[in-house]
């Protein structure tokens, strides 16, 4: 799950990283007022900045400058409502602008190849990371964190002078990259990402500041923060993947015509390589999970048919929990209230099976057929799915 910006700021401050204060305003009245306080407050400026869960927002017109309350509702009008890929901003952030003298780039991201969080940074910050780090890999710094005792102090002062940072600024960038990590760790974060990082120039005197901030925590611990869980914009996300989240399955989009509803993560994984052996393409990866109900069945089936490329559907069940009566009354069911109909192969083994077959055999569906085995189930949803698209 992304984080907005604003909400990821928060778990820095948490962790007591340098962030410049902010609010958030959700109408161009607040970003004023927002706006008006840090001025009177001696601000020279403030930033207007576009919350968008998509990245390259300052080259999309997304953050911009106001040097009045007037000029920050103009700049907050033209901001709220626009489109940036594709996504509509409701929100924007106020701050006080910075006096950025430098720009650097310092992330934290899970390596799960190497089971270890990997510190990254490069002295190229604030303009797009991907594009440095196609065209000059060298500029971009790695480093693995100890996997038991973390991002050490003499690891992040050999980031620090990979990146060329003055010995002015060293003490403060050893207390931000190990904030990165503890803020990683804390929020089960795969990646915690500040650009810019910067130095920027106060009355106190050049300070290193995260002025942008971008996390992503792990879908899996998600239940072991429910604060953090709190802070998911649904607005923003698939309408699908919300759908499957309120109903248990996991399901992925993929871009093949078979639909696949199976019981298990390997059983699903294992029906789309032989999807792909018998030359087919999966639709999508569904796991309906153990001891799924009819319910939850007739779930996974909207879920499939919503996708206009579907053109045949895969029912492949693994009966232990789950019952296989169960299954079929489900399918029944969901083939009954479907507004769209697609030929089914359905394979149900184990437990209630026999039971299964003679539901799904009374349903009189002539689009619905019946396979024994894992490879005729599959050769017989590829045949339909390559009929339906030559018939379509
Ligand atoms: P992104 O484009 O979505 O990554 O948004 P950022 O928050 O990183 O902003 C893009 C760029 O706007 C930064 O690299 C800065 O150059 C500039 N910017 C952001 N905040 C400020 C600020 O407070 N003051 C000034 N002068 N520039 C800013
Ligand atoms: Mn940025």
């Amino acid at each position: 799950m992304k984080l907005q910006e604003y909400h990821a700021k928060r778990l820095l401050l948490a962790q007591g990283l340098p962030v410049p204060e902010y609010s958030v305003a959700a109408t161009a009245d607040e970003a004023r007022t927002a706006a008006d306080a840090y001025l009177k407050a001696g601000a020279g400026k403030v930033v207007i900045k576009a919350q968008v869960l998509v990245g390259g927002r300052g080259k999309a017109g997304g953050v911009k400058l106001a040097g009045s309350a007037d000029e920050a509702q103009t700049v907050a009008t033209q901001i709220l409502g626009m489109d940036i890929k594709g996504t509509t901003v409701q929100r924007v952030l106020v701050a006080p602008a910075a006096d950025i003298a430098a720009e650097y780039y310092l992330a934290c991201v899970l390596d799960r190849a190497a089971r270890k969080v990997l510190l990254m940074g490069s002295a190229e910050g604030g303009v797009e990371i991907e594009v440095v780090a196609a065209e000059r890999p060298d500029s971009i710094k790695q480093l693995h964190a100890h996997p038991l005792l973390g991002l050490l102090d003499h690891q992040a002062r050999r980031m620090a002078y990979a990146l060329g940072l003055g010995t002015n600024h060293l003490k403060e960038f050893v207390t931000i990259a190990k904030g990165l990590y503890a803020t990683m760790i804390a929020n089960d974060a795969d990646l915690v990402e500040i650009n810019p990082l910067a130095i920027v120039n106060t009355p106190a005197g050049a300070q290193l500041q995260c002025l942008d901030a971008k996390i992503t925590i792990d879908d899996s611990a998600l239940e072991r923060h429910p604060d953090v869980e709190a802070m998911r914009d649904i607005a923003e996300e698939d309408p699908v993947d919300v759908q499957a989240r309120e109903q248990g399955l996991s399901f992925i989009r993929l871009d093949g015509n078979i639909g696949c509803m199976v019981n298990g993560a390997g059983l699903a994984m294992t029906t789309m390589d032989l999807i792909k052996r018998a030359g087919g393409e999966p639709a999508n990866f569904l796991d309906i999970g153990g001891g799924a109900k009819h319910d939850k069945v007739a779930a996974a089936m909207a879920l499939i048919l919503a996708d206009m490329n579907v053109k045949a559907i895969l029912v492949n069940i693994f009966g232990g929990i789950a019952r296989g009566d169960e299954v079929a009354h489900g399918l029944v069911e969901a083939r009954r209230a479907q507004s769209r109909h697609v030929p089914m192969v359905v394979r149900i083994v184990g437990t209630n099976s026999e039971e299964a077959a003679r539901i799904l055999a009374e349903a009189g569906d002539p689009d619905l057929q019946t396979a024994a085995t894992l490879d005729e189930a599959v050769e017989r949803a590829v045949a339909a799915a390559i009929q339906s698209a030559v018939a379509a």
